[in-house]
């Protein structure tokens, strides 16, 4: 790794255009939590990080099998952002990103930040950071009572620590890697007086214990099984299109967007292209007509939520059904009504032009109604 680390510094210094972006899905103008640069993970870089990581995180995890396992059931992914940001590294749901970053089966991302991973002096550094940020994981705040944010930094430094004595790694990195940090907080200070504390006592010290598993899963904390409901054979088109939009709007309630896409998915495919053209167009027309504008949404109540609207989740399967072989059919009435949706929304479809005008099909379509090719 250490050559490795040099390796990557010399690439990610001179990073080629291709491999920093939006990434791979050049049509959907979107980005995760506001890392508008990612460093492709589908790129030869991208592979090769989320590869060394994996491999350190099995170096580190090897004394303590009941946390690796745990770890493991949730799949992480690693990834590096070139934004700037005040951390070297943030952990975070991978789910409402699933389909733009293409985690699909990744709970967690773990994402460095490019300037900051620059720097670091020696793979033991990126260890500490990597296990500061997976403890996160393990001693997940919100469900202590009385949970306290330092006490939580610092039982994630503590349990790093730990791992990096189990594993023969270097200590003083996790001191070093401070270094990063012009400026110290007076909590930097006093969490650093504490790793030093560790350090010097190895022995005697008690790492806090992690919570009882089953209580996470109790939290939520593992990925959840949600139970909608989806349009049946016997529905008429109105019954089905009805269920699409009140999946959709389920999922702006109350989450679920990778799992909720990838039935919608299924269910198109089994309807085949025609109904399932007519029926991604009717929702988008309902969900103009009846659901909080989009562009709203997004100014009001943050990107996670825009990224949840239904116009936004639905995308997914227009893209889709889009892709999809056969005849395509596109109701008159629907397709104006989305056309002016568009317009009133001028940041979504900013973004969202390009698959929009696919969908939507040659302008004769629109014109007379006409069914497609
Ligand atoms: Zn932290």
């Amino acid at each position: 790794m250490n050559d490795f680390l040099a390796e990557l510094k010399t690439r990610l210094e001179n990073v080629e255009k291709n491999d920093v972006g939006k990434v791979h899905r050049r049509e959907v103008d979107i980005d995760m939590l506001n890392a508008y640069r990612m460093i492709n993970p589908e790129s030869f870089w991208g592979i090769a990080f989320n590869a060394e990581m994996q491999k350190l995180m099995q170096k580190m995890w090897q004394s303590k099998p009941e946390q690796k396992m745990f770890l493991d059931e949730m799949k992480i992914k690693f990834c590096i952002q070139d934004n700037q940001d005040s951390s070297i590294a943030r952990v975070m749901r991978a789910d409402y990103a699933s389909n733009i970053l293409n985690l699909e089966g990744d709970s967690f991302v773990v994402v460095f930040t490019k300037d900051k991973l620059l720097k670091l002096k020696n793979k033991d550094e990126a260890a500490f950071v990597m296990g500061h940020e997976l403890s996160h994981l393990l001693y997940k705040r919100d469900l202590l009572d009385g949970y306290q944010e330092y006490a939580e930094e610092t039982a994630c430094d503590l349990n790093s620590l730990q791992l990096m004595a189990d594993a023969g790694m270097n200590l003083e990195s996790a001191l070093s890697v401070d270094d990063l940090y012009e400026q110290k907080s007076e909590e930097m200070k006093s969490r650093r007086e504490d790793r030093a504390d560790f350090i010097r006592q190895l022995d005697q010290y008690n790492v806090p214990t992690m919570r009882d598993f089953s209580i996470y899963k109790a939290a939520e904390f593992m990925p959840l099984e949600y139970a909608f409901t989806m349009p049946e054979a016997k529905d008429t088109e109105e019954q089905k299109v009805d269920k699409i939009f009140n999946g959709l709007t389920e999922v702006f309630e109350v989450g679920g967007r990778a799992q909720y896409s990838a039935k919608l998915k299924q269910y198109l495919e089994q309807e085949g292209s025609k109904a399932a053209s007519r029926q991604v167009l009717l929702a988008a027309a309902k969900i103009f007509s009846e659901f909080e504008a989009v562009d709203e949404v997004r100014k009001n109540l943050g990107s996670n939520k825009y990224f949840k609207h239904p116009i936004c989740v639905l995308g997914d399967a227009v893209l889709y059904v889009n892709n999809m072989e056969g005849q395509k059919l596109f109701p008159p009435t629907a397709v104006k009504i989305i056309k002016e949706g568009l317009e009133q929304n001028p940041y979504y479809s900013k973004g969202m032009k390009f698959l929009w005008n696919k969908a939507l099909g040659a302008e004769e379509n629109i014109k007379d109604g006409r069914e497609g090719r």
